[in-house]
């Protein structure tokens, strides 16, 4: 299992030239350009390390910093500053908004990658997560493929990651909008009656074989849960 390095970096050519050595060094490497978005995909991600430039449009690095610190789930992650700034008081003031590490801009790469390497031996190794079970269904991550009790069920792509996504939190109820934007991406435009579309598919699929756990809740979204049993409707 490859450690997830999550860079966040506003500058293409930058971006592009450190996930090049990145994924060189081995690792898989996470890319978001906005700074509005970085917390929200550090906590989709669950990155090893995260690089971290200071200057960024919507949220500063600083900020992004903070908040990371103040997640509970996410604020153990190592952070490695990035910034054009080279001044000692902005390095003190980096440092002291959570960051682990500091790195003026520009930097060598070989310099970089020793830093990243040195944050990755505090980060616990990745659990890779082989299979995810809810009753009788059972999603296999590495041969992705799904059965339920002896049954194997084919999914098409988009059915097998809304499955995924319902399993790793069962009982959670995901609305449709963050379905779109989790399973779909955001980059493509759908409209949310496709969720339906793909809710109702697995549904038939699953449903051939044991009794229907994916639960609707009407106007918000969708569970898989056990408990609701019967309450299910399209
Ligand atoms: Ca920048």
């Amino acid at each position: 299992m490859k450690h997830k390095v999550m860079l966040v970096e506003d500058e293409e050519a930058l971006a592009l030239l450190l996930k090049y050595n990145l994924e060189k060094e081995g690792y898989e490497v996470l890319w978001e350009a906005r700074g509005g978005k970085a917390v929200a995909e550090v906590e989709k991600n669950m990155p090893s390390v995260i690089i971290l430039d200071w200057m960024l449009p919507e949220l500063s690095g600083i900020e992004i910093c903070k908040m990371i610190r103040n997640k509970p789930d996410i604020k153990a992650i190592p952070i490695i500053m990035l910034t054009a700034k080279g001044e000692e008081e902005d390095k003190i003031k980096g440092l002291s908004a959570g960051a682990d590490d500091y790195v003026t801009k520009p930097f060598s790469i070989p310099e970089l990658m020793a830093r990243v390497k040195t944050q990755l031996r505090r980060a616990p190794e990745p659990q890779d997560d082989k299979e995810l079970v809810f009753e009788d269904i059972v999603m296999d991550l590495t041969a992705k493929k799904v059965y339920r009790g002896e049954n194997y069920i084919h999914l098409g792509p988009t059915e097998f990651r809304l499955l995924r996504m319902l399993m790793e939190t069962p009982g959670k109820v995901f609305s449709r909008e963050y379905l779109l934007k989790n399973v779909w991406g955001d980059n493509i435009y759908v409209e949310s009656r496709t969720v339906d579309v793909h809710i109702r598919r697995l549904r038939k699929a699953l449903n051939e074989f044991g009794p229907d756990y994916i639960r609707t809740v009407r106007a918000t979204g969708y569970a898989i849960d056990k408990n609701i049993l019967g309450d299910s409707e399209e």
